[in-house]
């Protein structure tokens, strides 16, 4: 398929939520990948009409910080290489970490599009806490609740412009 939106970020952020909402009921493309992207899940998913595939990124096995850097730096290179669209997802609960940092650096060396998805925000108290993340340079932030759904049509909307 030619359409492919990669999920990425840091643990704990939220990827896998956001995946499992996106591809639910829908069959999962499994088990045709081998080697460094085991530690990923392809899933269908579509809105509007638009078909894609979702990629889920992280289940990192690693026995050091150092190793655990290097395997989400890989599967961001991987992201930049085939996604067609990137989500990197950050926690509003948290606010930027230094590997939010380092994942923003990569993204923005990378060519292609980039959308920043601010996860958490189950309620709009929060909102003002995300502002924080226009400072990692990634342009507009996609406010959005894995948990409850809440923004993920508005971020679709514009995601599926790049198809
Ligand atoms: P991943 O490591 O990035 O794949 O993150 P997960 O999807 O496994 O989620 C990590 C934790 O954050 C879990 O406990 C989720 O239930 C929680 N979580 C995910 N999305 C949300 C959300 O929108 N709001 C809240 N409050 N918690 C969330
Ligand atoms: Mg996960």
């Amino acid at each position: 398929m030619s359409n492919i939106v990669a999920i990425v970020g840091r643990p704990n952020v939220g990827k896998s939520t956001l995946y499992n909402r996106l591809t639910e009921s829908r069959k999962a493309i499994v088990d045709d990948f081998s080697g460094v992207t085991r530690d990923r899940h392809y899933g269908v998913s579509e809105w509007i009409g638009r078909q894609f595939t979702v990629i889920d990124t992280g289940g990192y096995v690693a026995n050091s910080v150092d190793v655990f850097e290097a395997a989400i730096r890989e599967q961001v290179i991987i992201a930049i290489e085939e996604a067609t669209v990137i989500l990197f997802m950050v926690d509003v609960t948290t606010g930027i970490t230094d590997l939010d940092d380092e994942i923003a650096n990569l993204l923005r060396k990378g060519k292609k599009p980039v959308f920043v998805v601010v996860n958490k925000l189950d309620n709009t108290a929060l909102l003002a806490d995300s502002m924080v993340f226009y400072s990692l340079g990634l342009g507009e932030l996609y406010n959005i609740s894995s948990m409850t759904g809440s923004g993920t049509g508005e971020l679709l909307d514009e995601v599926v412009k790049h198809f």
